[in-house]
């Protein structure tokens, strides 16, 4: 295809907003999809994201588009348009990062009744950064609640044009669809790249499929790939084989090869999307590019979370399901760990919250495990008093003798709400150890709040508290921004006597006795009485802060069959070992199982 006939662009906006359903309309009315394929959010493939309504994964489709010529309404020139769903969510930035940079424009769909969100901000600056075309939009235009006016004049404020340049549309109806694909091919920039030189294209996504290996997506920037080249991957060097190469609309179409601007798959027949990492440049064998495109940041974990099997015997299955997923997701890491109470598992270093429930409910839904997650941890780095340097994943690893220093992470977040909330949300973003950055007003009943926050006091239950306070009208988008020392300590929880690992946390020091207190309450209600006092206490280092007590009781349910039913005896005998068998034995103390699901669960 000629490139002055290509359109790349992307959708971004805020969770919710219609992106997914905004795609749909653009893939009927370019008749890509059949009518009677039609489903809605068909991009969301993953049985997660249509449950959910949510997109994880991006997605690119190649899209003809004729639009309206001149004064008489005739048709101009067929062009081709690439465009490429994104997620909103916070955790999967990374991926929106990703599309941006294999685009020229950007929708950027706002919804009608809602007006600008945090994540619309967020998107907006990235967007900017990558000098991208910015095509505004309001969506949902046909809601009884929209107020397109009010937020076309909040949107031209924001990106600098009148409130005219922005577009209407309703992407349930298809109100407006049709012209905004007309103006996609006006004020796009057609991509540019030297026909004539090495060729070199760049991997922005890269997918596991079970039957055909990896199918890498990438942007031709220069020059051409043909079916059956040898390529090279410019960051590691290895060669493979063009086993196929075409472009998705949306069903993955051969072709003979991807020329500049083009966007499209490849296939290799490699197994593992390690080895054809996003932000790589592909480029061939023979007279391959000497300089790579610039890449991207790796996405880097910032949670991590122990899961253990229910069962012991599972470990191996959890294994091999963690080995399938990564295939799919180079940013899930993960290593054995062992712990006391738990047994095997693995530690496991996620994005944040949404991608650890994802992954955990994917694990025990697809692979059918029932597991523990232990409450999730940032990464700290502690300094110790003779100089040494430890990384901390796993509480329990704290370290025990003199520390200088540690250090947690910290992000930068954008709270947007109305004006009425700045109240309620400074309030609550003090208790979690905030520094206000700055306030700016959006409108006058609108406004936005930058805070510095320890990613460790956002992680958890912020979202929640932020939306409770709000009454769901305050909306949050973050960004790591490095560390800061703080005042941290470990706080352990002892059963009988003994340090039950998978209990351990790093809180602040002024925090440490409420968690403490909390957590020993919530266990002393949850474990059974045993045939002997059982102290539950809450420590830091040697110091207790917290305790409760157990009490013992001899409970010996024999004592009710008297007479010789022998049968029944039995009974009730088995009956104790099933019981039994859904216990963990934490030192000499019987713990049920339900009482770690339910301290670790985050309520
Ligand atoms: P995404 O998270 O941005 O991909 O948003 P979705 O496309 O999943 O849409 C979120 C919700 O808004 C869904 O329930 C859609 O049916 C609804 N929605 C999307 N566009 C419109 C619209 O134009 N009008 C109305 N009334 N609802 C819409
Ligand atoms: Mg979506």
């Amino acid at each position: 295809t000629d490139p002055a006939l290509i359109r790349n662009f992307c959708i971004i906006a805020h969770i919710d907003h219609g992106k997914s359903t905004l795609a749909d309309r653009m893939l009927q009315l370019t008749g890509v999809v059949e009518q009677r394929q039609m489903r809605a959010q068909y991009l969301d493939r993953m049985d997660i994201e249509r449950e959910r309504g949510i997109t994880i994964k991006s997605q690119a489709v190649r899209l003809p588009w004729a639009p309206t010529g001149g004064e008489d309404g005739t048709p101009g020139a067929t062009h081709v348009l690439n465009m490429i769903d994104t997620p909103g969510h916070v955790d999967f930035t990374y991926e929106v990062s990703r599309s941006l940079a294999a685009c020229e424009a950007c929708v950027l769909l706002v919804d009608a009744a809602q007006g600008i969100e945090a994540q619309t901000l967020a998107n907006l600056y990235l967007a900017m950064e990558h000098d991208l075309t910015i095509i505004p939009v309001l969506n949902k235009i046909d809601l009884p609640a929209a107020q397109p006016e009010k937020f076309a004049a909040e949107l031209a404020h924001l990106i600098g044009c009148e409130p005219s340049d922005v577009l209407k549309v309703s992407a349930k109806t298809g109100e407006g669809v049709g012209e905004l694909l007309d103006k996609v091919v006006e004020v796009t920039p057609p991509p540019v790249g030297d026909k004539d030189a090495p060729a070199r294209a760049m991997i922005f996504d890269s997918v596991y499929d079970a039957y055909r290996g990896v199918v890498t997506y990438v942007k031709v920037v220069d020059g051409h790939l043909g079916k059956r080249e040898r390529i090279r991957m410019m960051s590691t060097g290895a060669a493979h084989e063009l086993l196929e190469i075409g472009v998705s609309s949306p069903e993955m179409k051969p072709a003979d090869g991807l020329g500049v601007g083009e966007v499209g798959y490849l296939i290799t027949g490699v197994k593992d999307v390690r080895q054809s990492k996003v932000g790589d440049t592909v480029t061939l064998l023979n007279k391959g590019a000497e300089e790579p495109l610039g890449g991207y940041k790796d996405p880097k974990p910032m949670v991590f979370s122990g899961l253990y099997p229910l069962d012991g015997s599972d470990y191996p299955e959890l294994r091999d399901a963690l080995d399938k997923l990564q295939l799919n997701d180079a940013a899930l890491v993960y290593e054995p760990e062992t712990s006391a109470a738990l047994g095997f598992g693995f530690r496991v270093g996620f994005l944040g919250l949404l991608h650890l429930d994802v992954i955990r409910e994917r694990l025990e839904r697809e692979f059918g495990l029932d597991l523990i997650a232990t409450a999730p941890n940032v990464i700290y780095r502690v300094i110790m008093e003779d100089g040494t340097e430890h990384t901390v994943t796993n509480p329990s690893e704290f370290p025990t003798g003199k520390i200088a220093e540690v250090f947690e992470p910290v992000v930068r977040a954008t709270l947007l709400a109305p004006s009425e909330f700045i109240g309620a949300i400074m309030e609550l973003c003090q208790s979690r150890r905030g520094t206000l950055l700055g306030m700016d007003y959006l409108s006058e009943d609108r406004v936005e709040l930058r805070y510095t926050l320890p990613l460790a006091e956002i992680v958890f239950d912020f979202f929640d508290a932020l939306k409770s306070k709000t009454r769901g009208y305050a909306s949050l988008d973050y960004e790591p921004t490095g560390e800061q020392s703080a005042d941290l300590v470990k706080v352990d929880i002892l059963l009988h006597g003994d340090k039950v690992d998978a209990f351990s946390a790093i809180t602040h020091k002024e925090k440490a006795y409420a968690y403490g207190v909390r957590l020993v309450g919530k266990l002393r209600e949850l474990i059974p009485r045993q045939n002997f006092e059982v102290p539950i206490q809450a420590a830091i280092g040697s110091r207790v802060i917290a305790r409760e007590t157990v009490r013992a009781i001899r409970k010996d349910v024999l004592a009710k069959c008297y007479g010789g039913d022998i049968s029944r005896k039995r009974k009730l005998l088995e009956k104790q070992k099933e019981g039994k068998k859904r216990m963990k034995m934490v030192g000499n103390v019987e713990v049920p199982q339900e009482a770690f699901i339910a301290v670790l669960s985050s309520d």
